[in-house]
């Protein structure tokens, strides 16, 4: 598991993850292959994945949009926080793929980060976080699983990773 950034305190009273304006929104958390494995492993529907390998949103119980098929809406828990995928370990940052280069970027519309910004804690972190990233195995990973690869709009980089060899969008 990855160390994370938010507390999970803030997270918990904060309604700006796991909820989609659409179905297919590229927002939905991207799924390893052996992510994948895993939750089938574990008897989790096939139809909460998409063919694109992504967690695929239902209808909001409470309102409009979609929300991540693992969310618990009344108390805004992760129904599978202990095995939850990379993509959701890893925001507010994601691995963004842009003119061939793999850059950890950061989705600044989470109120937490934008406040933390400057903070030393965030420096701290964001090395900790390129290290990971870098480490051979995650390249690795990165390398076995291109769909990871996405080219989010709208994020600010935050430094560029390692680049597996022949990166490319599934
Ligand atoms: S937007 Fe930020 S603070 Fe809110 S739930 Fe997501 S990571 Fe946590
Ligand atoms: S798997 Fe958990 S953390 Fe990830 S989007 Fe779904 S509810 Fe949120």
């Amino acid at each position: 598991m990855i160390k994370q950034f938010v507390p999970s305190e803030v997270c918990l009273k904060c309604r700006g993850c796991c909820r989609f304006k659409e179905i297919d929104s590229v927002w939905s958390p991207c799924l390893l292959d052996e992510e994948i494995q895993d939750l089938l492993d574990k008897k989790i529907p096939s139809a909460f994945i998409s063919l694109n390998k992504k967690l695929l949103p239902v209808p909001n119980p409470q309102g409009a949009g979609f929300i991540c098929p693992f969310l618990e809406v009344k108390d805004n828990q992760c129904k599978i926080y202990e095995f939850r995928p990379l993509e959701c370990q890893l925001y507010p940052f994601l691995i963004s793929l842009r003119s061939r280069k793999v850059i950890l970027t950061l989705d600044l519309n989470c109120p937490y980060v934008q406040e933390h910004l400057k903070d030393d804690e965030f420096k701290i972190y964001t090395d900790y976080l390129a290290a990971f990233l870098n480490s051979s195995a995650q390249v690795r990973i990165l390398k076995d699983n291109p769909q990871i690869l996405q080219a989010y709009e709208e994020v600010s980089d935050v430094i560029e990773l390692e680049l597996p060899d022949e990166p490319r969008p599934s």
